[in-house]
């Protein structure tokens, strides 16, 4: 009897747990995000509350990852970025695409159980430094949230995607973009947002889970009207902060320091990290006068959850002038260093330097390169914590041609931390940048405002000089032992700009690439062991879950974001193809659909056309204003190439689009507002110059992507 009445009461209990759980999807809380019990699942943007990107699942590992197959795949509606590491939680996959919609699929089959797509306005990819991408949902209580690139923070319903609120969490009249992913602490909604390129001010703000209220906000520079806020941040700004800004044009700019990434929990010590943004104009001189180190510009800063109270903060860049933002992953592990257990922070940030440091107290414990050519600094001083700066890198006197440029030697795509072997794979990049004083440098509203010429930028005439210089643009995968701040092994990509990654005690290691190969590699030699031609750049990081004793892993592909629009020479793809979610499993034999051949622009015969522009103004006015989408001398091809454009043919179609915003909806905003009706005719006397050029040299197209 005693028996059978315990069978009831378990049958009764695990009907309940089984009721509860249909009943609440997306049931996500603090014990499932620091618990081994969510190891089979991927329950927020870098796994859980350490960023470190680990899965403990083994069943596809060296031996058996030769079975890995394609299990079921969505394609979506979009052919910008996408940057988004999925999450499996309950069954449910949610992902999010470019233009900041969200998705959510059965995990297993690949059904499509909603979307929900915020409307955001084409007009707004103007104030998006680097493609209109978004990087994923957080989960939590039955919720899913989502950051848009308007600004807003949406709490969706997990089991219908309804809107249960949303908030405006920027002041839409400025560029702010926002493109990370919220993270849940302790019934809080984290959220930073990005725009410092453009001139705001940056700062993170949590808000109440269940009904979408402000907790509190913590601006990352101080208020340039120099009054405290009513803010989190309003002490250690007038304790710490205003005494490292002097004069310069962040009164107008508001300074940076956008937070738009890394967000970490350490629920033990009870302390959030957050990684700040790059400076606002980029130049320290007309920024800050070259005065200061512009706290918390590139800074890891750590906070208290529960009112955003500041504890300590490190800064990797002082008195940053390169766009060397800080807010690259924050990953937590605990280490042995010296025979002592160190619970750590680990950030390899835009500068090049890989970071360790405690986390309960800020204390630096170590920082080393970890690409090899580095030039603007020559180490990290031990004492001071300061980097050893080259004595040319801050380009006060003439231009340097430094590495990193602003792409950074790491960006935003993921690391990975596996405690098995014990390091962490970094997708690095070189990319090499001329920073040159724009010594006229004034703030214009809205616009691009780095305070740096990128006149320097545009390609060298000379073929041999431009080859010496393509030569310099390198990616990698480099296996990184943080305890003794060492190269282990690399992976040589053909291009820069690959994807993020996932590790798992498997013993594999998971990268998608610039040319669109998704490979995994042993753990701890680097041998490719597998490998899948996916049809488009990878960027984002792929993700792995278990569902009924089978490991799946995904990824989202679609290439895009700031290495793919502002570089596009050093890119292998031209053209634009819808994002995928691909999703493998051991034995799988789904065949994805071949990629359409994306039809060539028709050839456009511009003999004969002249324009009576000024060539060489329009030479100035194009790689201040559109280089960065269009590329330096218009060699970019992957958003609309400018040199085979129809509206090339007459004044009227120019201005059209250059000052009416004719293709404003897809993104290319009017200009009105910076350029005069000759200002753009001078634009189009320029790029029409380098498209006769090129028509004339027959310049073969780019090896297509496979
Ligand atoms: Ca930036």
């Amino acid at each position: 009897m005693k028996i059978i009445r315990l069978g009831v009461a378990l049958a009764l209990a695990l009907t309940l747990a089984a009721c509860q759980k249909a009943a609440s999807p997306g049931n996500v809380d603090a014990r499932r995000l620091t618990a081994a019990a969510g190891n089979a699942e991927w329950l927020s943007y870098g796994k859980d509350y350490n960023e470190q990107r680990f899965s403990p699942l083994d069943k596809v590992n060296a031996t058996t990852v030769e079975r890995l197959g394609l299990a079921w795949y969505a394609q979506f509606d979009t052919d910008r970025g996408q940057e988004a590491t999925p999450l499996e939680v309950d069954g449910v996959i949610y992902t999010t695409t470019a233009w900041s919609k969200v998705f959510a699929f059965d995990a297993v089959r690949g059904k499509l159980l909603w979307s929900y797509d915020p409307g955001v306005k084409g007009t707004k990819g103007f104030d998006a430094c680097c493609d209109v991408v978004n990087r994923g949902v957080a989960v939590w209580k039955g919720r899913v949230y989502v950051g848009t690139l308007d600004g807003r923070l949406v709490g969706l319903d997990a089991k219908t995607g309804k809107v249960a609120w949303s908030v405006q969490t920027t002041d839409p009249a400025k560029p702010y973009t926002i493109t990370g992913a919220p993270r849940v602490i302790k019934d809080k909604v984290l959220i930073g947002n990005g725009g410092a390129e453009y001139g705001v001010r940056g700062y993170i703000t949590a808000y109440d889970a269940a009904t979408g209220k402000q907790a509190w906000r913590f601006y990352m520079t101080p208020n340039p009207e120099g009054k405290p806020d009513g803010a989190a941040s309003d002490k250690v700004m007038a304790e710490k902060g205003y005494a490292t800004w002097s004069d310069g044009e962040w009164k107008k700019t508001g300074g940076g320091g956008t937070p738009w990434d890394a967000i970490a929990y350490d629920p033990v010590l009870d302390m959030v990290y957050i990684g700040g943004g790059n400076g606002s104009p980029w130049n320290h001189m007309r920024r800050s006068g070259g005065k200061g180190d512009n706290l918390f510009l590139s800074s890891i800063v750590a906070l208290r959850p529960d009112t955003g109270d500041y504890v300590w903060h490190y800064q990797t860049t002082p008195g940053e002038s390169w766009d060397y933002t800080a807010t690259q992953q924050i990953m937590l592990a605990d280490l042995t260093i010296a025979g002592q257990p160190r619970k750590v922070l680990m950030q390899a940030p835009k500068n090049g330097f890989f970071y360790v440091i405690d986390r309960a107290t800020g204390q630096l414990i170590s920082a080393k390169p970890y690409v090899s050519n580095l030039t603007w600094a020559s180490g990290v001083d031990m004492k001071t914590g300061r980097p050893i700066e080259n004595p040319a890198a801050r380009y006060q006197k003439a231009m340097v041609l430094q590495v990193p440029g602003p792409l950074g030697a790491h960006n935003w795509q993921p690391m990975a931390f596996n405690p098995k072997t014990g390091l962490v794979y970094i997708p690095t990049n070189v990319t090499p940048f001329a920073y040159t004083d724009d010594k006229g440098f004034s703030y214009k509203a809205g616009a691009w405002n780095v305070g740096v010429d990128f006149l320097a930028n545009s390609l060298p005439s000379d073929a041999a000089q431009l080859k010496a210089l393509t030569a310099l643009v390198k990616g990698s995968l480099v296996a990184w032992d943080p305890v003794n701040q060492k190269q282990v092994w690399s992976v040589e990509h053909p291009y820069f700009w690959n994807a993020g990654v996932l590790t798992t005690a498997g013993g594999l290691v998971f990268q998608g690439s610039a040319e669109g190969e998704l490979a995994a590699y042993d753990s701890a030699s680097g041998k490719k062991v597998w490998s899948y031609k996916t049809g488009n750049g990878v960027i984002a990081a792929p993700m792995t879950y278990e569902i009924r004793g089978e490991q799946y892993v995904a990824v989202m592909v679609g290439t895009g974001g700031g290495g793919q629009i502002s570089a596009p020479a050093s890119m292998p793809t031209r053209s634009r193809l819808p994002g995928r979610l691909l999703v493998f499993k051991l034995g799988g034999t789904a065949k994805a659909a071949a990629f359409p051949t994306p039809p060539e622009p028709p050839p456009i015969d511009l003999a004969g056309v002249t324009s009576a522009g000024d060539v060489q103004h329009g030479f100035a006015l194009f790689h201040q204003n559109c280089q960065v989408c269009h590329g330096p001398n218009a060699s970019g091809a992957w958003l609309p190439d400018l040199k085979r454009s129809p509206m090339l043919m007459t004044a009227d179609n120019w201005k059209g689009v250059v000052i009416d915003g004719a293709s404003a909806p897809r993104g290319m905003a009017s200009f009105k507002r910076f350029f005069t009706d000759q200002d753009a005719e001078d634009v189009r006397a320029y790029v029409l110059s380098e498209a006769q050029k090129a028509a004339s040299a027959q310049v073969a197209p780019a090896a297509p992507i496979g």
